[in-house]
C-alpha cells in the first residue's frame, strides 16, 4: 500500500505525554501510522480548565514531547467533541486511541465522543495509562466503593493482582506526511505560556521532561527512599520525590514508580519506607477513584453537616495567606515556596491548610483554588481530597479538632529553621531558638539580627490559642 492510500491511527495525548509505559501509544503504533495529536480543551473543562502554573508547565511537556516525536505532535485548541471527529475525518482515520482520565468532566466529553467517532465507522481505542487500579476494579464486597483509606488500599489494592510491568517506548515509525487540516494551531498559538513575571524564574527550578522524570526517579530510589518513612516528613530533607508534576502530566507512570521502587527495595533495604512510599502512590490512586465514585467531590463536602459550617469571609487574611505574610514562619515559608516553585512540601500543605480553614476559619474552597491556580501538580482529584482531608469534610479526612499548631510543627519538622530561612530571607539571620516565633525575641535580638515585626516581617494575623478555640466553637455547632 503507498503512503498516501494508507489510514493513519490518531493517538490522542492527553494526560500522558510520555513516549514511555504509554499503553494507547503502544497500541496505536501496533496498528499503524501514527498521527499524534494534542487538544487543550478548556471548553468542555469548564470551571476546571488549568491553572496558570500547570499551563506554563504543559506547554514545556508538550514542547518536550513533540521534540521526542521528532516535532510531528500536531496541537489543536478548542472542543474537542467537534474537532476530533473533523481531524479524523480530514485524515482518513481508522481508529483513535488515547488513555483513560477520570475527571467528570471528561468522562463526560469522552463518552460522546466514543459515540459520535464509531457512529462515523472509526475504532475508539482506550487504555489504562495514568492509575495501577481501574477505579471500578475496587470496590467492597456489597460492591459499593470504599470511602476509608486503608481497607481500600490493603484488601482492593494490595491484594489484588499487581499493577502490571511499565511497557518499553514503542518504535513510532512512519508519521502521515504533513496535510494541513485547516483546524491546527502552533504550540505558541495555545499561549499557555503565564505573561506574569513571577513565572519566568519558577520553571527554570524543573526540567520538564520525560527524561528528567526518569532521572528524578532514579535519584529518588538512589538518594531519598532510603529513610522515606521519617524523612519525608522534614521540609528540608531530600527525601520526597517532587514527582507529582510528571505524574500529574503523565510524563512517568505511576506503574514505572511502583516497579523501580519495589527493585529497588533489596538493594535499599529500608521496606519500611518503601512500603510507605508505596502507599503514598495508593493515595494517589485513592484520590481519584474517590473523584470517580463521588464526582461531586471538588464542589461539595463528602460529610453533608459541613454543609452548616459557619466560614468566615475575610478577604484580607486570605490575601496575607496566600502571599505568606500571617507573620507564621512556617506557613508563610509553605507559601512562599509555592509562589517561587510551584510546589509545596507534602507537611506544609497540611499545616497551611490548616491554618486556612481552621485558625482562620475561610472556607477550604478559597485554599484549593489558590492551590490550582499555583502548583504545578495540580490535580482535581489529589487537590480537592486534600483539601477535603485537611478541612475534615471529607471521606477518611483528618478530624476537624485535629488543629496543627505551627510554631510546634515548625519546631518539631524544622528543627534547625533551614526551610524558613530559605523562603523568608527577611528571618535568614535569627537564631534557631527564635526563628519559629520571631514575637518571642527579645527587642535587641530582633534588632541585632535586622528584624522589626511590622516592617520588615509581618506581625501575626491571628492569636493561634483565641483561633484555636474559634474554631472548635464553630466545629461544636455543626458535631451533632
Ligand atoms: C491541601 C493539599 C493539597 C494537595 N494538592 C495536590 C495536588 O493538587 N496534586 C497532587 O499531586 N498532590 C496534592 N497533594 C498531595 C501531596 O501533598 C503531593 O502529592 C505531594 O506533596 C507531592 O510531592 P512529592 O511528589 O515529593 O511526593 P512524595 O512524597 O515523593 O510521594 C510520591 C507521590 O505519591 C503521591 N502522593 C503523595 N502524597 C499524596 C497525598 N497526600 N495525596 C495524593 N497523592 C499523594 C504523589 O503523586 C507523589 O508524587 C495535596 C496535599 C494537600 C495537603
Amino acid at each position: 500500500m503507498s503512503q498516501a492510500s494508507k489510514s493513519p491511527v490518531i493517538m490522542w495525548f492527553r494526560q500522558d505525554l510520555r513516549l514511555r509505559d504509554n499503553p494507547a501509544l503502544h497500541g496505536a503504533c501496533a496498528r499503524g501510522w501514527v498521527l499524534p495529536i494534542y487538544i487543550l480543551d478548556d471548553v468542555n473543562a469548564g470551571e476546571h480548565q488549568m491553572g496558570a502554573a500547570s499551563r506554563g508547565w504543559l506547554h514545556h511537556a508538550l514542547a518536550s514531547l513533540n521534540e521526542s516525536l521528532a516535532h510531528r505532535l500536531r496541537f489543536y485548541c478548542g472542543d474537542a467533541t467537534v474537532l476530533l471527529p473533523k481531524i479524523a475525518e480530514h485524515h482518513g482515520a481508522s481508529a483513535v486511541y488515547w488513555n483513560r482520565c477520570y475527571e467528570p468532566w471528561r468522562i463526560a466529553r469522552d463518552g460522546a465522543l466514543k459515540i459520535l467517532l464509531r457512529a462515523s465507522g472509526i475504532d475508539v481505542d482506550t487504555h489504562n495509562g495514568s492509575l495501577l487500579w481501574e477505579p471500578w476494579q475496587v470496590l467492597k464486597k456489597d460492591r459499593t466503593p470504599y470511602r476509608v483509606f486503608t481497607p481500600y488500599y490493603r484488601r482492593g489494592c494490595l491484594e489484588a493482582d499487581g499493577p502490571r510491568e511499565p511497557l518499553p517506548a514503542p518504535a513510532i515509525g512512519d508519521v502521515p506526511p504533513p496535510d494541513p487540516d485547516g483546524q491546527e494551531c502552533t504550540l505558541e498559538g495555545l499561549q499557555l505560556l503565564p505573561t506574569l513575571n513571577w513565572a519566568a524564574s519558577l520553571y527554570n527550578r524543573w526540567e520538564i521532561s520525560e527524561d528528567a522524570a526518569q532521572e528524578r526517579l532514579e535519584d529518588f530510589v538512589a538518594n531519598g527512599l532510603q529513610d522515606y518513612r521519617e524523612g519525608r516528613n522534614y521540609p528540608d530533607r531530600p527525601n520526597v520525590s517532587r514527582l507529582s508534576p510528571y505524574f500529574h502530566f503523565g510524563q512517568l507512570s505511576p506503574n514505572a514508580a511502583w516497579h523501580k521502587a519495589n527493585k529497588a527495595a533489596a538493594y535499599v533495604g529500608d521496606h519500611a519506607s518503601l512500603d510507605t512510599f508505596l502507599s503514598e502512590l495508593g493515595w494517589r490512586e485513592f484520590s481519584s477513584y474517590l473523584l470517580y465514585h463521588f464526582p461531586h467531590l471538588p464542589r461539595s463536602n463528602l460529610q453533608s453537616r459541613f454543609d452548616r459550617f459557619p466560614w468566615r469571609e475575610d478577604p484580607d487574611a486570605l490575601k496575607a495567606w496566600q502571599f505568606g505574610h500571617t507573620g507564621y514562619p512556617l506557613i508563610d515559608a509553605g507559601m512562599h515556596e509555592l509562589l517561587q516553585t510551584g510546589y509545596m512540601h507534602n507537611r506544609v500543605r497540611m499545616v497551611v491548610g490548616s491554618f486556612l480553614v481552621k485558625n482562620l476559619l475561610l472556607h477550604w474552597h478559597s485554599g484549593e483554588a489558590w492551590f490550582w491556580d499555583s502548583l504545578v501538580d495540580a490535580d482535581l482529584a489529589s487537590n480537592s481530597a486534600s483539601w477535603q482531608w485537611v478541612a475534615g469534610s471529607g471521606a477518611d479526612a483528618a478530624p476537624f479538632f485535629r488543629i496543627f499548631n505551627p510554631v510546634t510543627q515548625s519546631e518539631k519538622f524544622d528543627p534547625e529553621g533551614d526551610y524558613i530561612r530559605r523562603y523568608v530571607p527577611a528571618l535568614a539571620r535569627l537564631p534557631k531558638k527564635y526563628i519559629h516565633a520571631p514575637w518571642l525575641a527579645p527587642s535587641d535580638v530582633l534588632a541585632e539580627f535586622g528584624v522589626t515585626l511590622g516592617t520588615t516581617y509581618p506581625t501575626r494575623i491571628v492569636d493561634i490559642k483565641a483561633s484555636r478555640e474559634r474554631a472548635l466553637e464553630a466545629f461544636a455547632k455543626i458535631r451533632s
